[in-house]
């Protein structure tokens, strides 16, 4: 059984049928991307992982324990993480001030206006968020504001983010969208680290084909709510139904 299990679901918006029978099995400690066309219904599923949307068909297991009917903060708190495809981070912060507020999510098991108030003086807090930051080298960036960062470095700010909270699996919705070819590299070498040296699992919605068959060890491709096939990127490439669906061919 996968770490992830998603069994039969389906999600209709008034007449449009986004999902039907979507069946995904993501093995613990792989990276796992779902690729598709646009409109395919990619974000679709992903919304119905992380709580966001409910399905109406179907069961999404995470550890054996079902998310469905659960609040996003609670299926956060199961160990799931998920990344946006616009960064969330606070513009009007330091990447310090950023990183201190997962971190205090995660010691408190939530989120209080006070503690975020004292948090500057809270020695543990600090400590932290400075191992983060040093882990992913951005501890030069600490008192840089949020919003003046690059998009590759807004990125990586947001997946260390993420990463404070020490999720087990890892959700990003096209996390190079809109990047230059340089901070898609330095985003496929920061991810490739993180499956490297944390016991994590990826999945990865994607639509840069380079970094899909830089970085996954399985695919879906998702056509029209249904997924069409699940295989190896080596299969994936070759794949007549892939090209013709995917592709254009
Ligand atoms: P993808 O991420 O693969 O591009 P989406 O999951 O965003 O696709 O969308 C799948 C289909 O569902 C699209 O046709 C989209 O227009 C539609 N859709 C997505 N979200 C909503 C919504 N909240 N209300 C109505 N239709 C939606
Ligand atoms: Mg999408």
């Amino acid at each position: 059984m996968g770490i992830l299990e998603v069994k039969n679901v389906g999600k209709r918006f008034g007449g449009l049928q986004a999902l039907s029978d979507v069946n995904l099995s993501v093995k613990e400690g792989t990276v796992h991307a779902i690729i598709g066309p646009n409109g395919a219904g990619k974000s679709t599923l992903l919304n119905c992982l992380v709580g966001k949307l409910i399905p109406d068909t179907g069961s999404v297991s995470f550890e054996g324990q079902s998310v469905l009917g659960r609040k996003p903060h609670e299926i956060n708190q199961m160990g799931i993480s998920r990344v946006f495809q616009t960064p969330e981070i606070f513009g009007d912060l330091t990447v310090m001030e950023n990183m201190m507020i997962p971190c205090l999510a995660k010691r408190d098991g939530a989120f209080s206006i006070s503690a975020y108030g004292a948090m500057m003086d809270d020695r543990e807090i600090v400590e932290r968020a400075e191992h983060m930051l040093e882990d992913m080298r951005m501890i030069d960036k600490r008192e840089m504001h949020a919003s003046s960062m690059s998009r590759g470095d807004k990125r990586r700010l947001e997946i260390a983010m993420c990463l404070a909270q020490e999720p087990r699996l890892l959700l990003l919705d096209e996390p190079t969208a809109g990047m230059a070819r340089a901070d898609t590299n330095n985003t496929i070498d920061l991810l490739k680290e993180i499956k490297e040296t944390r016991p994590i699992t990826i999945c990865i919605i994607e639509h840069d084909m380079h970094v899909v068959f830089s970085l996954s060890e399985r695919i879906t491709v998702l056509a029209q709510g249904t997924p069409l096939v699940e295989d190896t990127p080596d299969k994936i490439k070759g794949h007549p139904k892939v090209r013709e669906a995917y592709l254009g061919e």
